[in-house]
């Protein structure tokens, strides 16, 4: 099979990738590198949040607050106010539109450095270190090749685990969270429950209450909250001081949480509201995450991360009126329980075992299909993607102790098995969540790709003088 060579290597054109890419041709501009883009998808940008056609899926970001270019807050509101002048930075508008918002900030950063940039369609399987550490083999599942000297790993998100075991019967039965074509196939009176209750929860639900027939629809988790709403035309968030009610290190889980609803109680009192909080504390979560002790962390992990997933990340206020909606329709149903134990019945349904909430009785319910909504998983493990297994089976990653993603440096490179940043490997995406916490959305990710970007850049102008041997983390 033919094999190509190129300067840096980006697995993944969603958001991260993209912009990463954008970025790298700024960078990089005046210099013959070539940057090669991999995404099984032709459409570039898109990845699993912004691909949708369906304009009932809406950004749960302001337009304000989701700039590509964080220098630069009004650019996305100025790129919708040309297809739609109405549109202002407090609008939510669709998911379809910000993907198309990508493709054209791709397509302007191309047309300058035409030369540089190649999309290719398809996907990794494997990345090796070449034996001289400096640089990499990439093969794809095409079975083409390529030698690069720089790999950035920007796959985005991992599909939701299923918190049973499946067998082949019960399997069939599930349909994966974003596999809207699945869904479609389903009878109009088909009962369905929906693990999880979150926004990945949401999707399905909104998708799956699209048609005239109302079904049946339970939406479980373990504590049953569903995501709270933004206000209608909210600012973005400021940018202020470190919180001073919040402390300094050696930090406590049980503590922070205790100072937070104190401070909320406080904004409470003179008028103020919650989301204000959470907002001006949201630059200085990292800081936080990285002040935890790994104990405290997985503390955090175990009993509030749900409190905080629902009060942090909101939803458009129009989703949480059509939420509402629909809940009020007595078709759906939020059922705080725990999942125990499934079969299939003889009349090929499903049958359910499940504990709710408080309740020692055990409870039976009878479904037509399952839609996983437990949310990405950040687990890296014998589950994950090929390619994470394979570069944990050559010790070029390294995955996160909480089970949140991998490990990298503070320059966005690999920790391999050695405990070394491995040169020329880097990564960006969801999994930065395992170092900064909040990362997963827009407003970070843009400030990661640019920096990683840069990072990057300055590696390759400083080429000739890097270290022979790996770097020390
Ligand atoms: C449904 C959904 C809605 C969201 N809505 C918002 C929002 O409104 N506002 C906000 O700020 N954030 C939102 N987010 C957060 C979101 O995580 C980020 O905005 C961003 O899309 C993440 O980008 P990414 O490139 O890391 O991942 P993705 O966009 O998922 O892109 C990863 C890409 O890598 C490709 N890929 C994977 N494996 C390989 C491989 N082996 N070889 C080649 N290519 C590969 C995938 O096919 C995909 O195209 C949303 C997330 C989801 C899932």
């Amino acid at each position: 099979m033919p094999t190509h060579s190129t300067s840096i290597l980006i697995v993944g054109g969603g958001f991260s990738g993209t912009l990463t890419a954008i970025h790298l041709l700024h960078a990089t501009a005046g210099q013959s590198l070539s940057i090669t883009l991999v995404n099984p998808a032709s459409a570039l940008g898109r990845g699993l949040a912004y691909r949708s056609n369906d304009d009932n899926q809406i950004l749960n970001v302001p337009a304000g607050n989701m700039s590509a270019f964080a220098e630069t807050p009004s650019h996305f509101v100025e790129f919708c106010q040309g297809i739609d002048p109405s549109i202002n930075p407090g609008s939510f508008v669709s998911r379809r539109l910000y993907g198309r918002y990508l493709e054209q900030c791709l397509h302007t950063a191309v047309s300058a450095h035409p030369e540089r940039f190649h999309a290719v369609e398809g996907e990794v399987d494997e990345v090796h270190a070449l034996p001289a550490k400096d640089g990499f083999t990439v093969n794809l599942a095409s079975g083409h090749c390529f030698i690069a000297a720089h790999v950035v790993l920007a796959m985005g998100h991992q599909l939701p685990r299923f918190p049973l075991a499946l067998d082949e019967k019960t399997r069939a039965f599930v349909i994966d969270a974003w596999d809207f074509d699945s869904m479609n196939r389903l009878a109009p009176d088909a009962s369905v429950l929906i693990i999880g209750t979150g926004h990945t929860a949401v999707d399905a639900l909104f998708h799956l209450t699209q048609q005239a027939q109302p079904r049946m629809i339970t939406m479980l988790s373990r504590h049953g909250l569903l995501p709270q709403p933004h206000r209608l035309n909210p600012n973005p968030p400021p940018v202020g001081q470190y919180p001073e009610y919040l402390g300094e290190a050696p930090l406590r889980m049980r503590t922070l949480l205790r100072r937070l609803r104190q401070e909320v109680a406080r904004h409470a009192d003179s008028g103020g509201d919650w989301r204000d909080v959470l907002n001006q504390l949201r630059p200085h979560t990292p800081r936080l995450w990285q002040a935890l002790s790994l104990v405290e962390r997985r503390r955090f992990l175990r009993h509030a991360v749900a409190f905080w997933d629902v009060h942090r990340h909101r939803l458009a206020p129009q989703a949480a009126d059509r939420l509402n909606a629909l809940l009020q329709t007595q078709k759906v149903q939020v059922l705080p329980a725990r999942l125990l134990a499934m079969h299939v019945c003889a009349a090929g349904e499903l049958s359910i075992e499940l504990r709710p909430r408080g309740q020692q009785a055990a409870q039976t319910l009878a479904v037509t299909a399952i839609v996983n909504c437990t949310g990405p998983s950040m687990a890296i493990g014998p589950r994950s993607q090929r390619l994470f297994q394979q570069l944990v089976a050559d010790q070029l990653l390294t995955p996160s102790p909480c089970g949140l993603g991998l490990q990298i440096n503070d320059r966005y490179q690999l920790i391999g098995a050695q405990g070394h940043a491995v040169k020329g490997l880097w990564y960006v995406g969801p999994m930065l969540k395992a170092r900064h916490w909040e990362a997963i959305a827009v407003p970070e990710l843009r400030v990661h790709a640019q920096q990683l970007a840069q990072e990057l850049a300055k590696q390759l102008a400083a080429c000739s003088a890097l270290p022979a041997q790996p770097e020390s983390v």
